[in-house]
């Protein structure tokens, strides 16, 4: 079960269906209708992508586009461009975004897209029409009132840069001039239309989550240890926050392993070392001073084990199962990653009372953020980073205050608490407008 991710995504639905159906007793038949539609996507497209080689040869990549649920407004969420990426994946990743889009109530739906590549093994010029091939896929589909999609793992603001300059190829060569190209993808380089703000919010928007949890927990901010697995995009912007404000980040690690410093990590140093080096494995870097005798190196897994107060995978899904959730020290885990905890997982933390904050609410803020930035190139009006980051921070707190008086009122865990909250408001809409 724990690695086929949409019935993961389908089990939690399922799950979460048993307790709203109370509430929708006078309407019986329209909320399961309601369940059997969210149980898959609205439309998948796929085929494999033909993309020429540096070398004169043509490979071919497959690649995919979920569209879950539009009641809510248009499809919205990243392109993953991975070796492990498959069908079923894109299929959860597509419904969490849907739950995710409603958690903090922007007006979208849930999409999204994935590329079985390692663009680790492609050149610049590979990497580009292989990003322009995709659009090509998409075209029809695509576009701001329609499906708007985002950076997620292994793509980049470039990527969306070749991928704005060919959907507006595609556009000019059929006349449809009036589209607006820049509206139709997000996590753009601020250059080209991105928002200021938007690279840091998703691990921003977290720490904002991490402030709401510490106060409800009872803890002081400069007792509380966390340890992070993961130092790409999310990972490290999570972890740098955490430390500017005063929490002391213990561990980080990337995709070589993790490191391990009991006093404190000086985490905007730990990124120019790893820089420099390649990997973390010797960046215990403390005070501005990097020295491996102040730490220990320890493998990704060990992380998770750590005595700290909190944990936070930030890198990929199904890193805590069942075999390993017993095992876990934690008061409470920030899920920045998706679906990082199998639902086998969550039973085991929530009868050890470990608290959860789930992936739909703690990354929420990447996503909110590419709302604003699809406000602003519908406005043609740019905010400062300060009025982001402003519009930002009360979305967040207010999901998390959501989330906490749902689990105090209904004694579940945070991920029952925040779904019921999510799958409620995509239900109703649904409804609303008839279509169930
Ligand atoms: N890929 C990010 C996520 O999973 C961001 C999606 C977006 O901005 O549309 O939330």
């Amino acid at each position: 079960m724990s690695n086929d991710p949409h019935a993961n995504a389908v089990q939690q639905l399922h799950q979460v269906a048993e307790l709203l159906r109370p509430q929708y007793a006078d309407q019986a038949d329209r909320f399961d209708q309601a369940i059997t539609k969210l149980s898959e996507p609205d439309r998948v497209i796929e085929a494999e992508l033909s993309v020429k080689m540096d070398d004169g040869s043509t490979k071919q990549f497959q690649a995919y586009r979920a569209q879950h649920n539009n009641a809510r407004g248009p499809y919205k969420g990243g392109i993953r461009y991975h070796q492990d990426v498959s069908l079923s994946e894109v299929k959860a990743l597509s419904t969490w975004m849907t739950w995710k889009c409603a958690v903090t109530g922007i007006p979208y739906g849930g999409g999204k897209g994935g590329v079985i590549v390692n663009p680790r093994e492609l050149s610049t010029g590979e990497l580009e029409r292989l990003s322009r091939a995709y659009v090509q896929l998409v075209a029809d589909h695509i576009g701001p009132w329609q499906d708007i999609p985002a950076p997620d793992v292994n793509t980049t603001g470039q990527i969306m840069a070749w991928m704005v300059d060919e959907y507006q190829q595609a556009l000019q060569s059929k006349g449809q001039l009036l589209e607006n190209p820049l509206a139709t993808f997000t996590g753009k380089p601020v250059m080209l239309g991105g928002s200021e703000g938007r690279e840091e919010a998703t691990g921003l928007g977290g720490v904002f989550v991490l402030e709401e949890l510490v106060a409800k927990l009872g803890l002081r901010k400069q007792d509380v240890s966390i340890a992070v697995q993961g130092f790409g995009n999310v990972g490290y912007w999570f972890a740098y926050h955490a430390d500017r404000l005063g929490y002391r980040v213990v561990a980080v690690s990337d995709s070589k392993g993790a490191i391990y410093v009991e006093k404190g990590l000086d985490v905007a140093k730990t990124l120019e070392c790893k820089k420099k080096f390649g990997s973390i494995a010797e960046c215990m870097c403390v005070d501005g001073v990097c020295d491996p005798s102040q730490g220990k190196v320890l493998t990704n897994a060990e992380l998770l084990e750590l005595p700290v107060d909190i944990i936070v995978p930030a890198a990929l899904e199904n890193v805590i199962t069942a075999e390993n959730a017993g095992r876990i020290q934690a008061k409470a885990i920030i899920e920045m990653a998706n679906g990082p905890v199998t639902p086998e997982a969550d039973e085991i933390l929530a009868k050890n009372g470990v608290v959860l904050v789930p992936d739909v609410l703690a990354n929420a803020g990447g996503v909110t953020t590419s709302y604003f930035e699809w406000v602003q190139n519908l406005q043609g009006y740019s905010w400062t980073h300060e009025e982001v980051i402003s519009k930002l921070k009360p979305l967040m707190v207010k999901a998390f205050g959501e989330m906490w008086a749902m689990r105090e009122q209904t004694n579940q865990p945070g991920r029952m608490a925040t779904y019921m909250t999510a799958i409620k408001r995509v239900v109703d809409a649904m409804m609303l407008r008839g279509v169930v």
